[in-house]
């Protein structure tokens, strides 16, 4: 059966009663993580604040921030509020700098994770009928299983793929005339450019129309690469494994920010070193708060991803809940190099500008003699270029021009041969660990 998923009275409620729904969920969770739980009881008395202290949406301020390590000390039931039985799917982030964080969820999470997933879905133009190839991984962390049953909530047939097995991604896409994609931008920028080597051109042979990314920054101009690749109009989305993420926040139409579902999660954004609210619109880091959660307790989450957030009395596609700006990065992925900060997500822009350049690349960073030297490995579309020695320095000097030009450091850039470097294919926060090698860290 396939439905409607515009959820009109919600999606375009007014900021006042929105923000009035938001504070009496507050109030409710935070009533309850004090009397249910050990752990947030801990923390709040420890800070000296008491549910009542709670009157207004700014009190929010009052509440600890949950450090990433605060969590990790709670693993791993500390943070759960339903009781066994009552959650009925476990899910937990990656992983890979310590303990990972797990989420717990219950049948009524499950389902508002499916509807949020479902009003995107309807958000950027999918509708029933639609075939949508889904390459996020399903499993412990949380993208490919949001999109998949937001995908069925709405009567979208939904290609559980997952990450991987490029060449039969390709072969789906055409012998099914997939109309839409979710996977993270770098690995379509890589199924794209497996396709090109075929002989194919996705734009003119397959059906696709759609395509949602997310799960790390992604500069714009991948953005018109992937719509040029393969004839899609590509929408930004936004979701964190700690809250069931995807279903978070994605574009609308008007691809100017994110939407940000207000009746499910309040987000905040504060000044990575201070900890205080920023002005409305102005950077700085999200801490998210998920108001609804039944299976676990997430208020006032220290996401470390950096971006804006901000109001519009009302969108022009007509919604009226906040809105985030693309993520930036990571204040913990940035990488200082020769006292100035750099962003994986900067290098990759400058690098779109080269068509002989592939899409993967690395940097690593070392301490020689006191003094910070970054190299810039990047690999070629095509290893015959690297034979001819006077191509190779014109177009290594001139991407370390151009990396300059966005990030103020010069690398040494060094052009290898295609797929030699570690490869981003799916996940959460994959830019950091793929693409930086902190040589400075490790010795
Ligand atoms: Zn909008």
């Amino acid at each position: 059966m396939s439905r409607k998923y515009y959820r009109e009275e919600i999606e375009t409620m007014p900021k006042g009663q929105l923000q009035k729904l938001q504070l009496e969920r507050l109030k409710a969770l935070v009533e309850k993580v004090y009397h249910q739980n050990t752990f947030y009881r801990r923390l709040y008395d420890g800070a000296g604040v008491k549910p009542e202290d709670i009157k207004s949406l700014e009190d929010i301020q009052k509440l600890p921030f949950l450090e990433k390590k605060t969590v990790r000390e709670a693993y791993p039931y500390g943070m759960a509020l339903a009781k066994p039985g009552e959650a009925v799917e476990l899910h937990a982030t990656s992983g890979t700098t310590g303990k990972s964080v797990p989420v717990f969820a219950t049948k009524e999470d499950i389902a508002t994770w499916a509807d949020l997933n479902a009003r995107e879905l309807w958000m950027v133009g999918l509708r029933p009928g639609d075939i949508l190839q889904n390459a996020y991984g399903y499993g412990l962390p949380t993208g490919g299983f949001g999109f998949h049953y937001g995908a069925a909530a709405m009567g979208v047939l939904c290609i559980p793929i997952g990450p991987g097995q490029t060449e039969r991604q390709i072969d789906m896409i055409l012998d099914f005339g997939v109309t839409a994609m979710c996977m993270t931008p770098s690995y379509a920028l890589y199924l794209a450019q497996k396709a090109q080597e075929r002989g194919l051109n996705l734009a003119q042979d397959s059906k696709l129309r759609i395509g949602l990314f997310g799960a790390e920054p992604w500069p714009w101009s991948t953005r018109l690469r992937l719509e040029e690749l393969y004839g899609i109009t590509a929408y930004d989305e936004f979701g964190m494994t700690e809250f069931l993420g995807p279903g978070m926040t994605c574009e609308c139409e008007v691809r100017d920010g994110m939407h940000a579902w207000a009746d499910v999660f309040l987000a905040e954004c504060i000044d990575p070193v201070t900890g205080q609210w920023v002005p409305e619109g102005k950077d700085g880091e999200l801490v998210w708060s998920w108001l609804t959660a039944e299976g676990t307790a997430m208020l006032r989450y220290r996401s470390r991803d950096l971006s804006r957030l901000w109001w519009e009395e009302r969108c022009s596609c007509g919604r009226t809940h906040p809105k985030i700006a693309s993520i930036k990065g990571r204040s913990d992925d940035a990488v200082s190099i020769g006292g100035l900060i750099v962003f994986p997500s900067q290098v990759e822009d400058a690098l779109t500008k080269y068509p002989d350049l592939g899409v993967n690349f690395r940097l690593i960073i070392e301490r020689v003699r006191d003094l910070d030297r970054f190299t810039l490995k990047v690999e070629v579309k095509d290893h015959q270029l690297l034979t001819a020695e006077s191509r190779v320095k014109t177009l290594s000097g001139q991407v370390a021009e151009g990396v300059k030009a966005i990030c103020g450091v010069t690398p040494i850039v060094e052009l290898v041969p295609p797929d030699s470097l570690p490869r981003a294919t799916a996940g959460e926060a994959k830019t950091a660990s793929a693409r930086v090698e902190d040589r400075r860290v490790m010795a």
